[in-house]
């Protein structure tokens, strides 16, 4: 006689049957259900603490897999002895409260596929070798404080029932992927100090991460059904949140991004997401509607010229090279482009007339920059950089004066090369009435009036088409660019 659902390593230790169904399979003490095991708690809960004594006595892997927990248990150094042994709680059932309590094991710890009917909790839980939680069910509170999960692979395809905390917890790389919280998650004071995935991740009540820490952290695809808030967090490396849906209001408040890129990709976003006193130093936003994000005291990193670094495109120009953006697309730096018309239409919108201008550079400069790389057409390029070249595309009247002072040196050496030439060869008999002449000849060709004194014919030319035609041109365009900078 034996129990169905033992394991090798179980019938070896516990061959008692206590319960028989109507269809004749047998049950051990572990695997009859709750009310047919005739035990108390006491006895019960006493009777797997020996065998997880037991167990590491013997140095053996103490499996308690398929077992089902009729009373509320904790388990402790108290109840289960100094020293733990490898344990596998998969697929059991935890019928009542279940805690884990000054629990420190460096032997791997299994909780995979098992369910807690009452709520869970783990409190100054160490995990030094590999454990995991995948697919657990949690269908009461489940507290996890004080808690180092260095070794933890990971909730992947959890379901949480219930509020879920994680207070001062720190782990390495960790997989919350395809796990879901039907209420609310709260995350403070934790490190995830490795890779961790919330990858198909499903929120579906508000989401609060407050004074945390992550290093790299993905979260494609997963869905944000209420509200999201990341406040006072640190991003130490990289964060990609990529077509993730934001279904309420999301914030991103006072968090420190100095060291960290942040990628945004193809967002759905039905409220609005909101960053507030936030360096947005190496944040990316590509294929994303941007007229339900606001920012309210965004720092945005500036380059030397006064353009912004913000897209991979230019991250890519300068350098810092992503493998994936090497080559970089039309459509990315179309994209940019747009990114940045966006951001020039809000700066306008909020009357922020010194804002729409940086914006306004940027995007010529990626437009230039598209030109260059995709377009055929030279004469638009041609234009552009001339654009640059006076006015730095109509926003610095100060650029345009400095090419206006040096076309008027131009007429000037023109002037005065056409009036030595008139003079023959050297030595130049140069006098002060000659220089007088030259000068009120400079004053006319300027005014447009006609010039008392012409250089030769070639000299002329080049007078008459710097004086009528180009100083003009720079000077109006000088004007544009102070009106852009002063009134728009
Ligand atoms: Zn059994």
């Amino acid at each position: 006689m034996t129990c169905h659902l033992c394991s090798e390593s179980q019938l070896q230790e516990n061959n008692k049957i206590v319960w028989t169904d109507i269809s004749g399979k047998e049950y051990c003490i572990l695997h009859a259900p709750a009310e047919q095991k005739n035990i108390g708690q006491k006895d019960f809960n006493d009777l797997i603490f020996h065998i997880i004594k037991k167990s590491a006595e013997d140095d053996r892997w103490c499996d308690l897999s398929n077992t089902i927990f009729p009373w509320e248990i904790t388990f402790s150094k108290e109840t289960t002895g100094p020293s733990i042994p490898h344990i596998d709680f998969s697929n059991s059932t935890f019928k009542k409260r279940t805690a884990f309590v000054n629990f420190d094991t460096k032997k791997r710890f299994i909780l995979d596929n098992s369910t807690f009917e009452s709520s869970l909790q783990l409190y100054r839980v160490t995990l030094d070798d590999t454990s995991s939680f995948t697919y657990i069910n949690c269908q009461e509170d489940a507290r996890f404080r004080f808690c180092n999960f260095s070794e933890t692979e990971g909730f992947n395809s959890a379901i949480f029932y219930k509020a879920v905390e994680f207070l001062h917890v720190v782990s390495k790389d960790i997989d919350f992927n395809f796990a879901t919280f039907e209420e609310t998650l709260t995350i403070h004071f934790t490190d995830f100090l490795g890779k961790s995935s919330f990858d198909n991740t499903n929120f579906k009540k508000n989401v609060k991460i407050i004074e945390s820490q992550f290093k790299k952290a993905t979260f494609k695809s997963s869905n944000f059904l209420s509200d999201a808030a990341f406040v006072s967090s640190i991003f130490l490396k990289e964060v990609i949140f990529m077509q993730t849906v934001f279904g309420g209001d999301v914030t991103f408040t006072n968090c420190q991004t100095s060291t960290s890129r942040l990628f945004f990709y193809e967002l759905s976003v039905t409220q609005k997401i909101t960053f507030s006193r936030i360096y947005l130093h190496n944040a990316t936003f590509l294929f994303t509607d941007l007229d339900k994000i606001k920012f309210h005291n965004v720092k945005w990193q500036l380059s030397p010229d006064g353009a912004r670094l913000i897209s991979p495109v230019e991250s890519n120009l300068k350098g810092n090279l992503d493998k994936d953006l090497r080559n970089i697309d039309e459509e990315i730096l179309q994209d940019t482009i747009h990114f940045y018309r966006q951001m020039k239409k809000k700066a306008r919108d909020n009357s922020d007339d010194e804002e729409a201008s940086l914006w306004h550079y940027s995007e010529k400069e990626m437009v230039l920059r598209r030109l260059q790389t995709y377009d055929k057409r030279p004469f638009h390029k041609k234009i552009l950089q001339a654009y640059k070249i006076t006015s730095r595309y109509g926003e610095d009247p100060l650029q345009a004066v400095e090419v206006l002072f040096y076309l008027s040196l131009l007429l000037l050496a023109t002037l005065a090369l056409g009036g030595l030439y008139a003079l023959g060869e050297p030595p130049f008999d140069i006098t002060a009435p000659r220089v007088a002449k030259g000068l009120r000849a400079f004053a006319q060709y300027a005014l447009f009036m006609k010039p008392d004194w012409s250089p030769p014919a070639f000299f002329d030319f080049i007078a008459i088409f710097l004086s009528r035609l180009l100083i003009p041109i720079q000077a109006a365009i000088f004007a544009f660019a102070l009106r852009n900078k002063l009134h728009r």
